[in-house]
């Protein structure tokens, strides 16, 4: 294989595990070349360096390792002959931000896509940017994983630089206390507080970092007073609202509360919808309705899985030189698609099955040889052995049994049946299709 089509590999199953503002910092402008088992991957800077290791290196050696590749070894080198934006030509003057931190230029408020699930904080977020200081501070956006904080607040970012009227400083909880610490070890941490206090608007994502750490909050408590004081805006996001974040002093919890806590939740099948298009156009191709109705049906999660599914789509598509197509979509998203398939447990098939035969829950785990309770604990046994992935004797376990051959036995017995009698076996389907339903 040469290093062009192990890089395009990486770069394949990378799009699905990094959201696409590290795709496009730290993995577009890599230039590959193997030389004795070493994939050499050229970068403009140091920088693209740490970068590079930092958020993606473990990454590539697991990729590796997965496709078989596992004594080709990683190593960077810089080259300043790439140059990060060839699409923009060189006479461009850079426009002047005033932004201190990497803010992802790509995600803004038109291309955001609102809908009940976070027109919330979209409103919030716009608010701000109208008028940043005057109302909602902080501003906190709280939720799960991949739901759009990052871009909003990007997109707050973005919006304000335009007039070039704001200072504005952007980091992750992480880089805010790595920052803090390089300073208290450089002695500089005098130069620390006044950079922060400088600025007109204090962006953090991620702020559940500094949870347990007691020095960086301290820091953070003093830079969040100065600012409020002074009025200038501060934004917050994080995976949970400041009552869940348990680590953390009294007093910033209190001031976290003080603007405007807002949550996003994720998006309901219409803005899946919505959002899968908006993507689509974006990225200027094309793919039928109902590849994108499968997509926003079976991956609910969160923007990011979807964002990632059609990432990849395209991906394939592209490498493999073939158009995108239903039997695409459903070959290569095979995984993804079935990893949001309903879990089944077994506590959900003892309680289907208890409600369905009209007996009690508790019953499932006891030890009453009543037939009328003893056949449907089988029945669970039987389900419990088809639906999911333990084995003999955990389920025994978690029907109180002591040992296995009590599933054993009763899964022979229910197959037995099933085989025996057509309307059993009906009934099973229906119990299954209930079960799959929730
Ligand atoms: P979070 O910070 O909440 O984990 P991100 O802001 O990184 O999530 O969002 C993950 C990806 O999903 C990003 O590429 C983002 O552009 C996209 N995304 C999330 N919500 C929306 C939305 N409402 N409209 C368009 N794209 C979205
Ligand atoms: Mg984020």
């Amino acid at each position: 294989m040469d290093h062009q089509k192990i890089w395009d590999l990486i770069k394949l199953q990378l799009t699905t595990e990094l959201p696409p503002a590290k795709m496009g910092a730290w993995i577009e402008p890599v230039s590959p070349s193997l030389e004795n088992n070493i994939l050499w991957l050229a970068v403009p800077s140091q920088f693209f360096i740490d970068g590079l290791k930092n958020d993606c290196e473990e990454k590539i050696i697991q990729i590796l390792l997965s496709i078989g590749l596992k004594d080709i070894k990683i190593d960077y080198r810089i080259d300043n002959s790439i140059t990060l934006f060839p699409t923009t030509p060189a006479s461009k003057p850079p426009i002047k931000h005033n932004i201190d931190g990497f803010i992802d230029e790509r995600f803004t408020f038109g291309n955001f896509v609102v809908g009940p699930s976070n027109e919330f904080c979209h409103a919030a977020s716009m608010a701000v940017a109208e008028q940043p200081g005057a109302q909602y501070n902080p501003l906190y956006i709280h939720g799960g994983v991949g739901l759009g904080k990052t871009h909003l607040i990007n997109a707050i970012a973005n919006q304000l630089s335009l007039s070039g009227n704001y200072k504005i400083a952007y980091r992750t909880g992480e880089h805010f206390t790595n920052e803090l610490i390089d300073s208290i070890r450089t002695q500089k941490t005098a130069a620390f507080r006044n950079k922060y206090r400088k600025v007109d608007v204090l962006i953090i994502d991620d702020i559940q970092f500094i949870e347990g750490k007691q020095s960086t909050q301290e820091e953070f408590f003093h830079t969040f007073d100065a600012l409020h004081k002074a009025k200038k805006q501060i934004i917050l996001t994080s995976d949970r609202d400041p009552s869940a974040i348990k680590h953390l002093a009294e007093r910033l919890r209190s001031r976290f509360n003080w603007g405007l806590v807002a949550d996003i939740q994720p998006p309901k099948f219409e803005t899946r919808m919505a959002i899968l298009k908006s993507k689509i156009a974006l990225a200027g191709i094309e793919i039928d309705e109902d590849i994108c109705f499968l997509l926003a049906s079976k991956i609910t999660s969160n923007v990011r899985e979807l964002e990632g599914a059609l990432t990849r789509l395209t991906a394939y598509a592209k490498l493999s030189r073939r158009p995108i197509t239903m039997e695409l979509a459903q070959d290569k998203l095979r995984d993804q698609l079935q990893l949001q398939a309903k879990v089944i447990t077994i506590e959900n098939i003892q309680k289907h099955v208890a409600n369905y035969y009209n007996i009690r829950i508790k019953d499932m785990r006891s030890k009453v040889r009543k037939r009328n309770i003893a056949y449907p604990r089988q029945i669970a046994m039987y389900l419990s052995k088809e639906l999911t992935k333990m084995s003999m004797p955990e389920i025994a376990d978690e029907f109180e049994k002591k040992d296995h051959t009590t599933i054993l036995y009763a899964h022979r017995k229910i197959q037995k049946e099933c085989l025996e009698k057509p309307d059993f076996q009906q009934e099973m389907q229906r119990l299954i299709k209930l079960l799959k339903q929730g």
